[in-house]
């Protein structure tokens, strides 16, 4: 892409944030998002400092008809936070979080991530729902659903959001509520980062403070003895209890005993927002039907249950994942399950099944975009390995396990689970709401400026 240096000084000059080019000592830092495979080189990077900016950084793409990728925490698998040749919308200048305890709503800037938040309201007692790594952002988690530890109890982090400062592709500044542009506000619990961007949220917040958590870990030839418990203890379980079932490696650290670091087994991972005497009630079940190997089921501050991933998975591994919604697991569906399951290639890689009920099916499928409130469970395969040279391990490993559990699924997948995966794919996830996001495409964003996304095309409806 061609560009006068005279418009890009002109932009710089609007900024009070920081503009990066590619012969700048900070570029190849700024171009990287947390999945390493992804290697992008944008043609300019605008890290915004506020919502002027990213005014600025529109209108100077509209001008010179810049492609344009919006960044928030960069944590999205097929890294659509960033783009060749392009402009970056790097939000993580605007990173705020303010609690009103009176009202228990969060007001969050666009660029912040679920750390941010996470610490900020458990001051006060309170958690927004999210997912359950603290590092990833607030704006693509928010904007695709979210799904996490609280999905049970207080629905998808899309239900607890209130309202939302947007600037659309015309450079132009609204804000989507439940009673201002209506419609926009439909269509971003769900619509992803096809909109525009979004430089504010605020969310409503619920009283957590301690939970009861952690994994319960099990050997893996009692894996489908424990899948079958936990399809039917999980739909019908107190709305109060979460858990996502798991394949895994055993990390090679405490709080793992010795003996089980490296090996291959099962688990579910708990969230039980109340006091440990009613957890254990709860889960007495599983410990007198097949009790796990190891467990560390105890109560902690909600971030500490937040940011156990973290230190497992910093920025920089190599990522590949595939995804699935299921209404249902068949014991044929498990039986696969436990066969690909158990050759998890790499101690980094998994496979989890988040749970979809709960709060999260108290709201219909019309009534925002992300339209599988009808399913039970939200699978996702995780490839994950340091080593570039394991990239095509863990890619044929996660094709394989998804080709193998594909046919017993509902039809798409969880957008924020997905690589790009092509229009198909998007509509099928979108159903019956497709069309509705497309007309409201057509009349926010006419011209599909924001493209690098999983892509809603302007259409009517
Ligand atoms: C380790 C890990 C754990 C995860 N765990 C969970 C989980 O538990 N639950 C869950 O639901 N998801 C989870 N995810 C998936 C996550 O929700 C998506 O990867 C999401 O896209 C990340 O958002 P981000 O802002 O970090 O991404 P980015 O790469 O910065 O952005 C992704 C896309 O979101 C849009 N976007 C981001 N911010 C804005 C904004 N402010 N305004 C407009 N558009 C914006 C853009 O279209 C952008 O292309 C996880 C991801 C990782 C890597």
């Amino acid at each position: 892409m061609v560009l006068q240096q005279e418009a890009i000084s002109q932009l710089r000059g609007q900024l009070r944030g920081e503009l990066i080019e590619p012969e700048d000592s900070r570029y190849e830092e700024a171009r990287k998002v947390y999945n390493a495979m992804i290697d992008r080189k944008p043609r300019l990077i605008v890290k915004c400092a506020d919502t002027a900016d990213v005014m600025a950084a529109i209108a100077f793409a509209h001008t010179h008809g810049v492609r344009v990728s919006i960044r928030g925490g960069g944590h999205n698998a097929g890294g659509l936070g960033v783009c060749d040749d392009g402009l970056v919308i790097d939000l993580s200048g605007i990173r705020y979080v303010h609690v009103d305890p009176a009202s228990r709503t969060v007001r969050v800037g666009g660029g912040s991530v679920w750390r941010d938040v996470d610490h900020a309201t458990h001051a006060f007692g309170l958690a927004v729902p999210s997912g359950i790594v603290a590092s990833t952002g607030v704006g693509g988690l928010t904007l695709g659903g979210g799904l996490g530890h609280l999905t049970r109890k207080f629905g998808l982090t899309i239900d607890n959001l209130l309202s939302a400062d947007i600037v659309l592709a015309d450079g132009s500044f609204v804000v989507a509520s439940a009673d201002e542009n209506t419609d926009l506000f439909w269509a971003i619990r769900g619509g992803g980062g096809n909109f525009g961007v979004v430089t504010s949220f605020l969310f409503q917040a619920h009283p957590v403070h301690t939970v009861c958590a952690g994994p319960m870990l099990w050997e893996i030839d009692q894996a489908a003895d424990v899948m079958k418990w936990y399809r039917e203890f999980i739909v019908q379980a107190p709305e109060e209890i979460n858990g996502f079932f798991a394949f895994m490696v055993v990390p090679p650290a405490p709080p793992f005993p010795e003996h089980l670091h490296l090996k291959k087994m099962c688990g579910i991972v708990w969230c039980y927002p109340g006091p440990a005497e009613k957890a254990n009630e709860i889960l007495e079940p599983i410990r007198n039907y097949r009790p796990p190997a190891f467990e560390f089921f105890v109560p902690m501050p909600f971030p500490m249950l937040q940011g156990m991933f973290d230190g497992l998975y910093p920025a920089g591994l190599q990522w590949y994942w595939k995804a699935d919604f299921f209404k249902e697991l068949s014991d044929d569906a498990i039986a696969r399950h436990v066969e690909h399951g158990s050759k998890v290639p790499t101690m980094f890689s998994g496979m989890h099944l988040y749970p979809i009920n709960g709060a999260a099916h108290r709201v219909a499928n019309k009534d925002t975009p992300w339209s599988y409130r009808d399913a039970e469970w939200s699978e996702v395969i995780v490839g994950v390995d340091p080593d570039p040279a394991n990239k095509d391990l863990i890619t044929t490993w996660a094709r394989d396990y998804f080709d193998a559990l594909h046919p017993f699924g509902a039809g798409g997948a969880y957008v924020n689970f997905m690589m790009e995966e092509g229009d198909e794919r998007v509509r099928a996830t979108y159903r019956d709401n497709y069309d509705r996001l497309a007309s409201i495409k057509a009349k926010y964003d006419p011209q599909n400026f924001f493209c690098v996304n999983q892509n809603i095309r302007p259409g009517t409806a």
